[in-house]
């Protein structure tokens, strides 16, 4: 007899846990379970600023799918999913088609670019590992030319960082601990690098507790970075940047890098295979399925949630794609097993850590502040926790950060 086939896209946060603990709840006889994802490895979406301001190898950020796999009775498949044709229960991959009876989307998500003229040419977005390494690359290129080269000279050490979200903040703590080497190592004069921090809406971090915002904005400012509040990227171009506050003309800034963090949307695979959705993300219902089609479910970042205490949907974060791929699982399992009593998901809120750096840090950590050293030492831990829940001790001793001082 055909056994029922779960197929899971994406091996990120969301799909790496859904799969890990498919492959503990049911028997090999219960299901195929396939999982599908663009590249041979997973990246820790989370540790990017990292590798994009050059603090952390790429490498350090990636592990392969297959190291979690227990390939008794999981298939990986490293493919790019263009689409999904729902109502035929089939994936469109660039070279077949895969079919599914359950199928679980956690394909993450992609820059929200908000049809910002020259973004898609000149920002640069932290996204993935590749577009990481190309981020450090470019700016290393910038100091490494600074002396030789004079064509758009005058935006070369200027960096632009769009966007005072959780994103923007932790890269600026990594780069403004890498300028300083990157001068020595360049002979460059550090009073003649530039890093301008714009943000669009009145306020840096919203969302975060004012008197940690206070502490990380005076901290950045210290290592030079200048913010401008209230300010919009209105337009990138190859050496400059088009700011400007709501009503004025766009003023140009000469620079040659302008990182993109900005917010995202979700995956375009969501668009392409004409979801309803709202800026990427499909509305679920509290089991995590598609309201349309009751053999889909959708996590992570692809996915959205109303949280009732605040009526706006809860933000896309890992914290919340874990937790969803654990119900995600269960519920798949009791599916296959004839039960009808599906889970809903109640999202369990640990807190927050925004770092600042190598050594630095703001968060909420279940409902307490904490900043500094502490809460440096606590981002590790929560970076840690992610390794360990879904690849257990051993991967956690490869890939763990355990430099904790
Ligand atoms: P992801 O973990 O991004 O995984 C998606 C996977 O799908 C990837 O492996 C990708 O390669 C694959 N994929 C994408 N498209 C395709 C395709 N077409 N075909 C096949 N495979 C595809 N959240 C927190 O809770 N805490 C943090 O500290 C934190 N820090 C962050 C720092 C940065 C720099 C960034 C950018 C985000 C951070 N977030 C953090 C947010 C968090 O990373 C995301 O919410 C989380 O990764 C979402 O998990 P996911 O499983 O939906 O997607
Ligand atoms: P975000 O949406 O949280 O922040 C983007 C910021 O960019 C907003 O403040 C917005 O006002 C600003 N912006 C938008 N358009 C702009 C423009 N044209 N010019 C200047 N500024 C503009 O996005 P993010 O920081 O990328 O975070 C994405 C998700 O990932 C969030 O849910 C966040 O919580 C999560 N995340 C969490 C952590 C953490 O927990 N440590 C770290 C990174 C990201």
């Amino acid at each position: 007899m055909k056994k029922t086939r779960i197929v899971i896209l994406g091996a990120g946060y969301g799909g790496l846990m859904t799969v890990t603990r498919l492959q503990k709840q049911l028997n090999s006889d219960e299901a195929e379970i396939v999982i599908i994802n663009k590249n041979e490895y997973h990246y820790e979406t989370t540790w990017l600023h990292e590798a994009s301001a050059g603090t952390l190898h790429h490498d350090r950020v990636r592990y392969d799918v297959t190291k979690v796999l227990n390939r008794n009775k999981v298939q990986f498949i490293q493919g790019e999913v263009l689409e999904v044709k729902a109502k035929e229960n089939k994936v469109v991959l660039k070279d077949q088609e895969v079919s599914f009876d359950y199928l679980v989307i956690a394909l993450g998500a992609n820059a929200e670019t908000f049809g910002i003229k020259g973004l898609d040419k000149y920002g640069y977005a932290i996204t993935n590992v590749n577009a990481a390494r190309r981020i450090r690359e470019h700016i290393e290129y910038q100091f490494a030319t600074y002396h030789t080269e004079e064509e758009k000279k005058d935006g070369r050490l200027t960096i632009v960082v769009a966007g005072a979200g959780f994103t923007g903040i932790e890269f600026l703590g990594e780069l403004t601990n890498r300028i300083p080497e990157l001068c020595k190592d360049y002979d460059i004069d550090q009073s003649k690098v530039r890093i301008v921090c714009v943000e669009a809406s009145p306020a840096i971090l919203p969302q975060f507790d004012r008197e940690l915002v206070d502490y990380a904005v005076s901290l950045l400012e210290s290592r030079g970075v200048e913010f401008h509040v209230g300010t919009a990227v209105q337009e990138a171009r190859e050496d400059c940047v088009f700011i400007g506050k709501r009503g004025e003309t766009p003023k140009e800034l000469k620079a040659n890098t302008l990182i993109w963090s900005a917010g995202v949307r979700g995956n375009a695979v969501i668009d392409n295979s004409g979801f309803e959705n709202m800026r990427g993300r499909v509305k679920v219902n509290l089991d995590l399925r598609m309201p349309a089609f009751n053999n889909i479910f959708v996590i992570g970042d692809c996915s959205m949630i109303i949280n009732e205490e605040t009526n706006r949907p809860y933000p896309p974060t890992a914290q919340i794609a874990m937790q969803q791929g654990e119900v995600c699982a269960r519920n798949i399992a009791k599916l296959i097993q004839g039960k009808t009593n599906l889970e809903n998901f109640v999202f369990d809120d640990k807190g927050t850590v925004c770092s600042l750096g190598e050594d630095d840090a703001i968060g909420i950590v279940y409902g307490k502040k904490i900043k500094g050293t502490a809460a440096s030492v606590m981002k590790k831990v929560v970076d840690d926790r992610a390794l360990f829940m879904i690849g257990g001790t051993s991967l956690l001793l490869k890939k763990g950060k355990f430099n904790f001082f």
